[in-house]
Parts: C-alpha cells; sequence; structure tokens
C-alpha cells in the first residue's frame, strides 16, 4: 500500500514513512496534477482538503478528518486496515522516502557518534541523501508511543 500525501501532511508523511510505508509527499499545488500524480503512481491520494471530494478521480483518495497527526495515523490505519509490523519500522529514509539499506559497521566509523558505533551493531544508509540510520533507541520510542495510544497491541 503507498500514499500520496499533500504538503500539508508533513507530519503525517514522516510517520508514515517510521512505519514503513511507501509515502510520496507532493510539494506542488492541491490540484488536478496531485490526483493526476496520484492515479499514475498508483498511490492512494491522502489530503485534509475537503473539496478535493468532488472531484471527479478514478483513483484511491482519503479526506483526512483529524488536524492531530496521532489520530491522523489512527484514521489512516483505521481506514486501511493497517497491520503494523515492527520489523519494517524504520526501513524508509524519512527525508527521500527511499528504502534504505545496510551498510557494514566499519564503513560508518566516521561518520556516526563514537558512542553510536560503541553501542550498536546494524546501520543503515539512504542511497539517495546518504544519511545514516540506526535503530537503536528509536524503534523502542516508537513502539512505547504506538502502544501507550492505543495504536498497535503487543504481548
Ligand atoms: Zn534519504
Amino acid at each position: 500500500m503507498k500514499f500520496l500525501t499533500d504538503r500539508n501532511l508533513g507530519k503525517l508523511t514522516k510517520w508514515l514513512r517510521i512505519l514503513g510505508y511507501d509515502t510520496a509527499c507532493h510539494a506542488g499545488n492541491i490540484d488536478r496534477s496531485f490526483l493526476k500524480r496520484g492515479a499514475q503512481e498508483r498511490r492512494i491520494v491522502l489530503t485534509r482538503r475537503r473539496d478535493m471530494a468532488r472531484r471527479n478521480f478514478s483513483g484511491r483518495m482519503y479526506i483526512v478528518y483529524s488536524d492531530n497527526v496521532t489520530e491522523q495515523v489512527r484514521e489512516i490505519m483505521h481506514t486501511f486496515s493497517l497491520h503494523l509490523d515492527p520489523q519494517r519500522f524504520f526501513t524508509i529514509c524519512l527525508a527521500c522516502n527511499e528504502p534504505i539499506q545496510a551498510v557494514q559497521k566499519a564503513d560508518v566509523k566516521d561518520r556516526v557518534p563514537q558512542y553510536v558505533f560503541q553501542t550498536q551493531e546494524n546501520f543503515q544508509i539512504c542511497p539517495q541523501c546518504r544519511k545514516l540510520y540506526w535503530s537503536g533507541t528509536h524503534k523502542d520510542n516508537v513502539l512505547s508511543y504506538l502502544k501507550q495510544h492505543n495504536l498497535i497491541h503487543h504481548p
């Protein structure tokens, strides 16, 4: 399941990427070209612009109701029956929406803080912007946030 968000949904875009969903953000105007891109790339179009619902559009679109990002995530999960899989968390670059790739620990030695290098074993890199990722505590933080808001149920 892939999404296309409008530029006003920056926080939701980031969250969907954290959760492992391919989510492109449309930088241009919220108009015909926005919908056309969604259809061409076979993405579900997400927007808060209610007037878009009146447009003649053959693709899939969802008008996001809440202006609170946690509730927006809840809406999307509920509407599209998403089952969050922690294995997929942090597999996409938050900046570029590119799948990140494993990189050898030895290759990142000069690019991460010493503490991170000493305490982390698994590193990933974005092939586009070269940003480095290590899940470490981020994944735990996201999991506890999701649990706290009843977005995920974990034994
Ligand atoms: Zn990137």
